[in-house]
């Protein structure tokens, strides 16, 4: 069998420096609320064997933890105000830097903004690393509100939740699975959730700009099954071509 150097089972032979460490891969993941980008960043990150590092999780974590960081964080989330950018920048630093991400890792809801966006950049390039790309999951407004409407919670103690469109009861009203009623949170009404896109897409759509701009934006499209999704996306990392849509 005759093979070629690089079919060494090692992988493709990236640099000629042996000593030269592999590159990190930095994937940002993109999307509204209701696009399913937590789901698909799981996935990603488990078939890449990368940490997935959602922002919610660290600010959650440094509600719990002791450090000085996370003490300034919760200075702000305590009074239900925005954690300044320095400090959530900083967390993803600590973050990155930790054992686990040194091949590299998926960022899920970092970076909101896109002075957040040019902070990262910043942080990177201070260790000569850039992002690797942004995946964006494009659904279209209309089926995020038809996503995120019509969500009902079951008022037993699992609190199950079923959706009007994607997931209805079998009696409507009733949960499946305990017989307790459903209700509808304030939070999910449709009203509400209109102010909470339009409040949150503008600032998506400027991260978006940014690294369309920078030739780093790969956009999925994120109305088909999880499934595929989840296989367009890393179809997707796998070419490395990044495709500008919008
Ligand atoms: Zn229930």
């Amino acid at each position: 069998m005759t093979r070629g150097r690089s079919g060494n089972g090692k992988g493709p032979v990236a640099s000629l420096d042996p000593n030269r460490p592999t590159p990190r891969r930095i994937y940002i993941m993109v999307g509204a609320p209701g696009a399913g980008k937590g789901t698909q960043a799981q996935l990603i990150a488990q078939a890449l064997g990368l940490p997935h590092i959602a922002s919610g999780d660290l600010f959650r974590a440094a509600l719990q933890a002791d450090e000085a960081l996370g003490r300034e964080a919760r200075r702000y989330m305590e009074k239900g105000a925005l954690v300044p950018d320095d400090v959530t920048v900083r967390m993803i630093a600590d973050r990155l830097a930790q054992p686990d991400a040194t091949a590299g890792a998926i960022l899920d809801g970092f970076p909101r903004t896109v002075a957040q966006a040019i902070a990262l950049d910043t942080l990177l390039a201070r260790r000569s690393e850039r992002v690797s790309a942004v995946l964006y999951i494009a659904v279209s407004e209309t089926e995020l509100m038809r996503r995120l409407s019509g969500r009902w919670v079951c008022t037993g103690r699992q609190q199950h939740v079923f959706n009007e469109m994607l997931r209805p009861p079998k009696v409507p009203g009733i949960c499946d699975i305990d017989g307790t009623k459903l209700q509808q949170r304030p939070d999910d009404q449709p009203k509400t959730i209109r102010a909470r896109l339009d409040k949150q897409l503008p600032p998506m759509y400027e991260v978006i700009d940014h690294y369309n701009e920078l030739g780093l934006l790969m956009a999925i499209p994120g109305e088909q099954p999880v499934e595929e999704v989840t296989a367009a996306l890393l179809a997707s990392i796998s070419r490395g071509t990044p495709v500008a849509v919008r």
